[in-house]
C-alpha cells in the first residue's frame, strides 16, 4: 500500500526578554519559587496587563527571520479555560489576528531544498508551573506566569520524521541566531507539539489526527513520530481510522500513550481582551527591525559557498552555528585559505568537540592560534599527524602552538643528512622488507616508512622520507 505521512507541529518558543509579557517582573529562570510574582502576572482582581514592547520586537525579529508577513496591529484575546496553574482562569493569546502570518522555513533534503509553510507566529503569556511530588503533593509555581511566549504553528507539509528534524533545526539555529530565545529545550523554552496522520493513497483513506504533546527534545519528537506512523498504519490496514485523540511521549516505554479522546474542536470563548488596548505596529518600526537583523544561517550559508568555494555540505555546518561561523572568519584573517581551515574545523576541531561535550563557544583555542596552528603544518614546520597531537595539546591547555612546539621538541625533520642515517639504519634491520618491496609486495614500503617515522618520534618529515627511502633502496 502506498501510504504519505503527514505532519505538522507547534512549538512553543519562551522569549528571552528582561521582563515579563505584561508586567515588569523579571523573565529568569531558576529562581526560587514564587519569588518573581505581582499582582498582573498572578493574575489579581483589578491589576491591569501592559504590552512589554521588547517582546513585541523578538515576536516581530522572528517574524522577519520566517519571511512571515507581520500585521500593523496587536492585538490580544483571553483563551478562557480551566487549570490550577492559570489563576486567571485564562490566558492571553491571539486568536483571529496574529502578529505574524504565513511565512515559511527551508530544509534541506537529498533531493533539493523543501520549503515548509508555516499558518502562523502568534505572542502570548506562559502559564505557571505545577510539579507533583513523590508524597503525592502537587506544588505550583508561579514564576513562569506570564513570561512571554511565541508559538509558531507550521502547516502540515512535513512528510516523514527527518522532516521534523531538519524543519526543527532550522528553527531552533535561526531563533538562537536572531538571539530571542536561549532555546534551551531542558528548560522548557522550546516545547513542541506534534500532529499526525497517514492517508492511504490507494484506497483514499487516511487516518484521523493524533496530537502528541510537549515533547521536550527532538529525539522524542523523531522517536513519537515513527511510532504514530506504524500505530496509524495498522489501524488503516485493520480498516480501523482511529479516533481523534491527545497523546503523550512515554520516554520509558518508548511509546504513546492516550491523554484524552477530541470531540470536536475545544470551545476556548476566545474574546478580546478589553484590558488591553490594541497597539499599532508601524512599518518603520517593523523596518528598523528587519535592518537590525543578523544575517541569518541560510544567507550566510549561500555566501560561504559563493565567496568562499565551499561545499553546499561544509557552509551549511559551518553556519549552523554563528559562534562556529564567526570562529571560521576570525580565522581567515589571518590565513587566506577557507577550503584548508575548513577541513580543519569539520575535521579535528569538530570531532574534538563532540568528544568532550563542548560547545564551540566552550573551546579554549584562539581564533590566531588556530591559524598558526595550520600554517605551521601548512609550511611543513611539522607534520600533519603532529599538528593533530598539537591541537589535543591545545584543547587541553589553551596553550599556543609555537609554545607546544617548542616545549616539546616537535619541529619537522627534512634535514636530508639528519633522515638518511635514521633510514639506512632501519633498511639495515628490516633488510627482508627490501626484499619483499623488490619482489613486488608494496606494502613493504608502508612498513619502512612506518619504521623510519617510528625511529623519528614521529617528526620526518614524510615526503623527505619517501624521496629518500627510494634512493637508498634503488642503491641496494
Ligand atoms: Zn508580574
Amino acid at each position: 500500500m502506498a501510504f504519505k505521512t503527514i505532519v505538522g507541529l507547534e512549538i512553543h518558543v519562551e522569549l528571552s526578554t528582561k521582563h515579563k509579557m505584561f508586567c515588569n517582573c523579571p523573565n529568569e529562570y531558576g529562581a526560587e519559587a514564587n519569588t518573581q510574582t505581582c499582582p498582573i502576572c498572578l493574575g489579581l482582581p483589578g491589576a491591569l496587563p501592559v504590552v512589554d514592547k521588547e517582546a513585541v520586537e523578538y515576536a516581530i525579529r522572528a517574524g522577519i527571520a520566517f519571511n512571515c508577513e507581520i500585521s500593523n496591529v496587536i492585538r490580544m484575546d483571553r483563551k478562557n479555560y480551566f487549570y490550577p496553574d492559570l489563576t486567571k482562569g485564562y490566558q492571553i493569546s491571539q486568536a483571529d489576528l496574529p502578529l505574524c502570518d504565513g511565512g515559511y522555513v527551508e530544509i534541506e533534503l537529498e533531493e533539493g531544498t523543501k520549503k515548509i509553510s508555516l499558518n502562523r507566529i502568534h505572542i502570548e503569556e506562559d502559564t505557571g508551573k505545577q510539579t507533583h511530588t513523590d508524597e503525592g503533593l502537587s506544588l505550583l509555581d508561579f514564576n513562569r506566569c506570564g513570561v512571554p511566549l511565541i508559538e509558531i504553528v507550521s502547516n502540515p507539509d512535513m512528510n516523514s520524521a527527518e522532516e521534523a528534524r531538519l524543519f526543527l533545526d532550522n528553527l531552533k539555529d535561526t531563533l538562537k541566531y536572531i538571539g530571542v530565545s536561549d532555546v534551551r529545550m531542558e528548560e522548557g523554552s522550546l516545547r513542541c507539539d506534534v500532529n499526525i496522520n497517514i492517508v492511504d493513497k490507494e484506497r483514499g483513506l487516511k487516518s484521523n489526527i493524533s496530537e502528541i504533546k510537549n515533547l521536550n527534545s527532538f529525539k522524542a519528537v523523531v522517536k513519537a513520530i515513527e511510532f504514530e506512523e506504524k500505530r496509524h498504519k495498522d489501524l488503516l490496514e485493520a480498516g480501523d481510522n482511529s479516533e481523534k485523540e491527545t497523546r503523550r511521549w512515554d520516554e520509558t516505554k518508548g511509546e504513546t500513550v492516550l491523554m484524552r479522546k477530541k470531540f470536536g474542536a475545544s470551545d476556548y470563548r476566545f474574546a478580546f481582551d478589553g484590558d488591553i488596548p490594541p497597539v499599532d505596529v508601524s512599518d518603520e518600526w517593523i523596518e528598523e527591525i528587519r535592518k537590525s537583523l543578523p544575517e541569518l544561517p541560510h544567507h550566510k550559508k549561500e555566501r560561504f559557498m559563493n565567496s568562499y568555494g565551499l561545499s553546499s555540505y561544509d557552509a551549511g555546518v559551518l553556519t549552523q552555528s554563528k559562534e562556529l561561523s564567526l570562529f571560521f572568519e576570525e580565522i581567515l584573517k589571518y590565513i587566506d585559505d577557507p577550503n584548508l581551515v575548513s577541513n580543519w574545523i569539520m575535521g579535528d576541531v569538530l570531532r574534538r568537540l563532540k568528544e568532550n561535550e563542548q560547545e564551540i563557544e566552550d573551546i579554549k583555542i584562539a581564533s590566531k592560534d588556530l591559524a598558526d596552528l595550520i600554517i605551521l603544518v601548512r609550511d611543513g614546520k611539522i607534520n600533519n599527524n603532529t599538528g593533530k597531537k598539537v591541537l589535543r595539546e591545545m584543547f587541553d591547555t589553551g596553550k599556543t602552538p609555537d609554545l607546544i612546539v617548542k616545549e616539546q621538541g616537535l619541529v619537522q625533520i627534512s634535514d636530508e643528512g639528519a633522515l638518511s642515517g635514521i633510514i639506512e639504519e632501519v633498511l639495515n634491520n628490516n633488510e627482508q622488507s627490501i626484499i619483499d618491496f623488490k619482489n613486488g609486495k608494496d606494502r613493504a614500503i608502508g612498513f619502512l616508512v612506518g619504521q623510519i617515522m617510528k625511529a623519528s618520534k614521529g617528526k620526518a618529515n614524510p615526503q623527505v622520507v619517501n624521496k629518500l627511502l627510494m634512493e637508498e633502496i634503488n642503491k641496494r
